[in-house]
């Protein structure tokens, strides 16, 4: 989606400090770190929230998932948090799905 912030970072259109990509997925460092470690992992595809869905998506979410697991493993990020933050209410901004990987630091629950 040409107006979408995350589409033209996957483009390179906006840089990124990339932390992983492939055929489908992309990660890159969040601009305003809330850990130690943040990382953003989003497919490449524009699925605007979890919510929006559609058929197929379930594999390539599974593929995002997959992937986070994959960097936190390679980077030795032993204990980490995955949020995925879906609608307005629940604080989501930037509407292109995307899976928050967050690590460095002891968490606490529940968030706010
Ligand atoms: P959310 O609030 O769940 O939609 O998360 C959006 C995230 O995108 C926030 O943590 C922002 O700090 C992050 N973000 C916004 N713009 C950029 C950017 N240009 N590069 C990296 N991360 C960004
Ligand atoms: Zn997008």
């Amino acid at each position: 989606m040409s107006d979408c912030l995350f589409c033209k970072i996957v483009k390179g259109e906006i840089p990124s400090r990339v932390a992983y990509q492939d055929e489908r997925v992309f990660a890159f460092h969040d601009i305003n770190p809330q850990a130690p470690v943040h990382v953003l992992v989003i497919p490449k595809k524009h699925i605007p929230r979890i919510a929006e869905m559609g058929e197929g998506d379930a594999a390539l979410m599974g593929e995002v998932l997959e992937s986070a697991r994959k960097i936190a493993s390679q980077n030795k990020w032993k204990d980490y948090r995955l949020v995925i933050n879906d609608g307005p209410e629940a604080a989501q901004t930037v509407f292109h799905v995307h899976l928050h990987l967050l690590s460095g630091r002891r968490m606490t629950w529940p968030p706010g």
